[in-house]
């Protein structure tokens, strides 16, 4: 164990499942499998804390999980699905902590004008989040305590989106590309025989942004990772059937599964 746990938060498409009005029978599912709030990763190490997005849910999904701690966030992207819960983190910023946001610069920019009260600098009040803005560039690693971060720059539509590989001990442990539709040959050179590989397999259909399931098996083939899990679901892929028809080697991701690698 290189002391790196993963905690899903959150492993679906960006209306979650159940879909608001929706019959069909994943929405009407008993598995609480088939119950997916929006896609983000909680990630703790025996020093650092840290979490990947704060999606609409991410008040619902600490409370859930009991974090208690969060010592710094990155964004993957600025869609609605990934950030608006941004607010809730003035409850790690309470005694006037200051948390290290660390994103793309066009996801800085977005952050930056959606959260101005924020990131404007003139909000003293006690308690609101007091964000400390570090852009970070394609491939180039950064450090969050001992484990070094690397932003993957996916294409995921015309929004530049960033996956992000974690290692640990010069050991490549797990990557995350939660919103993406094509990887080029550099970033699987990167990531290629990563312990934990997590990726977007929205639906078995086509979709312009996300890979469908089909993709993202030939993604794993073309990485060769330990493991795959597949995230950001929407409502067409029940959990059970679904996975049943996957290699033995990839599996889907669920809110609150844990990995500890
Ligand atoms: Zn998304
Ligand atoms: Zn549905
Ligand atoms: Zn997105």
């Amino acid at each position: 164990m290189a002391g790196l746990k993963i905690t899903f938060l959150g492993t679906g498409t960006s209306q979650g499942v159940p879909m608001i009005g929706c019959d069909c029978p994943v929405c009407r599912s008993d598995d609480p499998r088939d119950r997916r709030t929006r896609s983000s990763i909680y990630v703790e190490t025996p020093e650092a804390a840290w979490v990947v997005d704060t999606g609409p849910e991410f008040r619902i999904q600490c409370l859930r999980e009991r974090v208690h701690r969060v010592d710094a966030v990155v964004y993957t992207h600025a869609h609605t699905d990934h950030v608006m819960g941004f607010d809730d983190l003035r409850r790690f910023c309470e005694g006037g902590k200051v948390l290290p946001i660390y994103a793309g610069p066009e996801t800085m920019a977005d952050m930056k004008r959606i959260f101005a009260f924020a990131f404007n600098g003139e909000n003293l009040f006690p308690g609101y989040v007091r964000p400390d803005p570090h852009v970070v560039d394609p491939l180039v690693p950064f450090q969050i305590g001992e484990t070094t971060v690397t932003p993957l720059p996916v294409k995921h539509g015309r929004t530049p989106v960033y996956g992000y590989l974690m290692e640990r001990e010069g050991k490549a442990l797990a990557a995350y590309l939660s919103d993406a539709k094509e990887v080029s040959e550099a970033v699987v050179e990167r990531i290629r025989g990563v312990r934990v590989l997590i990726v977007d397999a929205l639906r078995h259909r086509h979709h312009p942004t996300h890979m469908s399931v089909a993709e993202a098996l030939e993604f794993a083939e073309r990485v060769q990772p330990g493991r795959t899990l597949f995230t950001h679901l929407c409502h067409e892929l029940a959990h059970a059937e679904t996975e049943a028809t996957l290699p033995p080697c990839v599996q889907i991701a669920y809110d609150g599964m844990k990995l500890e690698l």
